[in-house]
């Protein structure tokens, strides 16, 4: 799933990459690069114009963070309206005061609503609930015994009609004492949810019956199912393969029957991913659930920031992208690029600022980890010695202030001192000075030159 919609996006970001500032005519080559690729993915063309219109005003508006890079800047615009296109937050199923909680599956055949009855009872048994699931959906002859296969596997008790009358057998799960629901579904779910108060089941969930495409009666089976049993949720299930029908499918349920909720299925096949983009904004209700599999187990709650973080393919950089923003310290920055500009130099109390800001962004390795482009750099990240930072922070440290601030008065008995306090040798203080100076030099070349492109606070 996303494959190649990932895949483009990440290819449109690494053109960004190299750029010191953008412009207007890199944001528009962008905006054009990321509509294409949703639109390859069948994203729905409203949504797509609506998402590429929000991400360009942010990108050229004055939404400018100093801790990011414009690539950065972009990357985490488009993170953000993913996340709101996939619904915003994180939401489940809200469960009722008085139970029992009542939730309605609606949509097409086919669409996985049987598979995901079992999962999501599943999901709730775990939990500690008492779920029911009723079969309402008595238009597929067989669909009733694989709502009893799906039960048995989650270990979940059916509510079924009365198949003598139905199907001409007489084979009872747990049918409600007296009831007749016979082969009426919005009869068999009023009594399904009855049977699951009476039995102090505290969440029910009804399956109903779909159709290949959309009709008129099923749309007022499943209106009248909805009035019956008055549901706390109503969760449209749609298959995340059939591309740019979702949009009709969803904009029709949503139309006849008010939903409350969105489960994506079989997001474990290989289609493009638009409907999974479309529906959300196409209903206005959240995406809560995903089905990954024909397994029980194959069933996750649906979370925005994650699905767009892996649309995005971006490794770990969204993490970095915020680590730096919070690490970021506006004054420290003023004064590193005014020093910088006035090519003052650069003493080892500001080394001890530097560190200190890297170090809230956590360990070296890790952020170096997070890098995107740093896999085939692996064996060295892991080789690296973070100890060896903080053997040159213990000698900076076993400086006077007098010290860090003129490197240059540090002479032999300074340096043997130095050595002794941090547990290091003359040599290794050596070194540290020799580096530094070098250091030093460069900054000044790099500040009559005009700035380090990607540096936050710095020109250019
Ligand atoms: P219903 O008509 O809406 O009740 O759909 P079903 O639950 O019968 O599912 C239709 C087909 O899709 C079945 O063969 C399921 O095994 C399959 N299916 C359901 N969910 C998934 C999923 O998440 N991934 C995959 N690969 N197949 C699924």
């Amino acid at each position: 799933m996303f494959t190649s919609l990932s895949d483009r996006l990440t290819e449109t970001f690494k053109n960004l990459r190299s750029k010191g500032r953008l412009t207007e005519s890199d944001v528009n080559k962008t905006i054009r690069d990321i509509r294409l690729a949703l639109l390859d993915a069948d994203v729905a063309l409203p949504v797509v114009k609506e998402f590429t219109h929000s991400v360009r005003e942010r990108a050229l508006g004055a939404e400018v963070s100093e801790a990011l890079n414009p690539a950065q800047q972009v990357v985490k615009i488009v993170n953000e309206e993913l996340v709101g296109i996939l619904g915003g937050q994180t939401r489940t199923i809200a469960f009722a005061k008085q139970p029992p909680t009542v939730i309605m599956l609606a949509g097409l055949q086919g669409a996985g609503k049987t598979t995901l009855a079992g999962k999501l009872s599943k999901w709730l048994k775990d939990q500690g609930h008492t779920p029911l699931l009723v079969a309402a959906d008595l238009q597929r002859p067989n669909a009733v015994t694989q709502l009893e296969v799906v039960g048995e596997r989650a270990g979940v008790p059916v509510f079924a009609p009365e198949r003598g009358n139905v199907f001409g057998h007489d084979v009872v799960s747990e049918t409600g004492e007296g009831t007749r629901s016979h082969g009426d579904p919005v009869a068999v779910s009023r009594a399904g949810v009855e049977h699951a108060r009476r039995a102090q089941h505290d969440v029910v969930i009804v399956d109903t019956a779909g159709r290949l495409a959309i009709d008129a009666n099923l749309m007022q089976q499943a209106a009248d199912i909805r009035a019956a049993i008055q549901p706390d949720e109503v969760l449209f299930v749609i298959d995340a393969m059939i591309g740019q029908a979702a949009v009709e499918t969803a904009r029709a349920f949503q139309d006849g029957v008010d939903l409350t909720g969105v489960v994506l299925t079989k997001l474990d096949g290989d289609a493009r991913g638009g409907a999974a983009l479309s529906v959300a904004s196409v209903t206005g209700r959240p995406i809560m659930f995903a089905s990954t599999g024909e397994g029980v187990k194959d069933f996750e709650v649906f979370h925005p920031d994650r699905m767009a973080s892996r649309i995005l393919d971006m490794g770990d950089i969204l993490t970095l992208i915020e680590q730096a923003e919070k690490a970021f310290d506006r004054t420290q920055a003023a004064e590193m690029e005014r020093k910088f500009l006035a090519a003052e130099d650069f003493t080892f109390d500001d080394f001890l600022q530097q560190m200190a800001a890297i170090k809230k962004m956590g360990s070296l390795k890790s952020i170096l980890g997070m890098m995107p482009g740093m896999g085939q750099m692996k064996a060295q990240i892991d080789a690296f010695d973070e100890r060896e930072f903080d053997r040159v922070e213990a000698m900076v440290r076993s400086m006077t202030p007098f010290e860090r601030n003129h490197p240059k008065q540090i002479n032999g008995s300074r340096r043997a001192r130095i050595a002794k306090g941090s547990g290091t040798s003359v040599s290794e203080v050596n070194q540290l000075l020799e580096r530094f100076t070098d250091a030093q030099k460069m900054m000044k070349q790099l500040a009559r030159g005009g700035g380090i492109p990607g540096m936050p606070g710095m020109p250019g």
